[in-house]
């Protein structure tokens, strides 16, 4: 295995088209670009069908690309796939495992077919890594859904990947079973593991990753540090409350990036880092409305991915 690359994955011009019927085809990944760096928490957010499974089956060798390049760890999926492969470790979403064998029977079969030889294989210190080492010989179907899908983490590193994809880890699964979740990949990042997940759920974008790809619509929209998406999409917004019911928005506040919302709330986005404000109260004054309130919202991610998701107009 390639010791330490600077990347955990590295992708180049990927595209894929899906042939769909009647010789029909559907772009769901487009020039691609995108480096992850060794360590990393990676989070790829994107909404229903942005093509964030396709790019992480690439990745696994489970979907073939139509073009460009990717490495993982170091190697090219397609010349060293068998390297490439046995450097990641996929979590599916789907909760698919064999109800009548344990945990300790699935974790060795799946040693087996990556030919982990007996002596070197982690059956036990993986089960207690995922908490499940109680459970060992009770069988799957007896397990909880949180338990579960713990025992496919577990089974995506049987083969001790340096790399671990999950696809939509927490989908569909209760508050309280995420807390759990979230606090077992922490341990594993701590442990050294580069972690990458997609999801659509932007808390756990936040909490978890400190670097966000965004994609939409096969494309990538942006790649930064947690931290900085955050603060380049530094907006705020301004609900100014007038004292009579508006039913358009008066000529002199159309300049500004506002809507009316409630009748009487007139809702302004702006830059935090911009003074805007004393302009937008004049405005708003010289308007002839008089203010009975005047709030502020700072944006989170929420507002961000809107923005960056929304399409653009027709
Ligand atoms: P996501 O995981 O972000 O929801 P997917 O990667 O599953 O998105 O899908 C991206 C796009 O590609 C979607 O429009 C989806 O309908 C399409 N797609 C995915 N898999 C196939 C397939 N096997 N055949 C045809 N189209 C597909
Ligand atoms: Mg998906």
């Amino acid at each position: 295995m390639n010791s330490d690359p600077d990347f955990a994955v590295e992708i180049a011009n990927l595209n894929k088209t899906y042939d769909v019927k009647n010789s029909e085809t559907k772009r769901a990944l487009k020039d691609i670009n995108l480096s992850i760096p060794r360590g990393s928490f990676f989070g790829l957010l994107g909404p229903n069908g942005a093509g964030k499974s396709t790019l992480i089956n690439i990745m696994a060798g489970l979907v073939i690309k139509t073009s460009g390049h990717v490495r993982v760890w170091g190697y090219d999926i397609e010349r060293d796939m068998r390297q490439a492969r046995s450097a990641i470790g996929v979590v599916p979403q789907e909760l698919n495992i064999d109800p009548f064998f344990s945990p300790r029977e699935i974790l060795e079969v799946q040693a087996g077919l990556y030919g982990v030889p007996k002596k070197n294989r982690r059956t036990d210190e993986i089960l207690k890594a995922v908490h499940l080492i109680d459970k060992s010989d009770a069988y799957t179907r007896a397990l909880s859904g949180g338990m579960r899908r713990r025992l496919l983490i577990a089974k995506a590193m049987v083969h001790s990947p340096p790399v671990l994809v999950l696809d939509e880890p927490t989908a569909g699964v209760d508050v309280e079973l995420r807390q759990q979740l979230w606090a077992q990949l922490r341990e594993l990042r701590e442990m050294g593991t580069t972690i990458l997940l997609t999801t659509h759920y932007l808390e756990e974008a936040e909490s978890l990753c400190d670097t966000i790809a965004i994609i939409n619509n096969g494309e990538l929209v942006t790649c930064q540090p947690t931290r900085e998406i955050l603060k380049s999409f530094d907006c705020k917004n301004i609900i100014i409350t007038v004292s009579r019911p508006l039913d358009c928005l008066p000529e002199k506040l159309k300049v500004f990036d506002a809507e009316i919302q409630n009748d009487r709330d007139i809702v302004f986005r702006i830059k935090s880092s911009d003074s805007n404000i004393e302009r937008v109260i004049s405005a708003v004054v010289e308007s002839g409305l008089g203010i009975s309130d005047i709030t502020t919202q700072e944006s989170d991610l929420e507002d961000i991915f809107l923005l960056l998701t929304r399409d653009e107009p027709k």
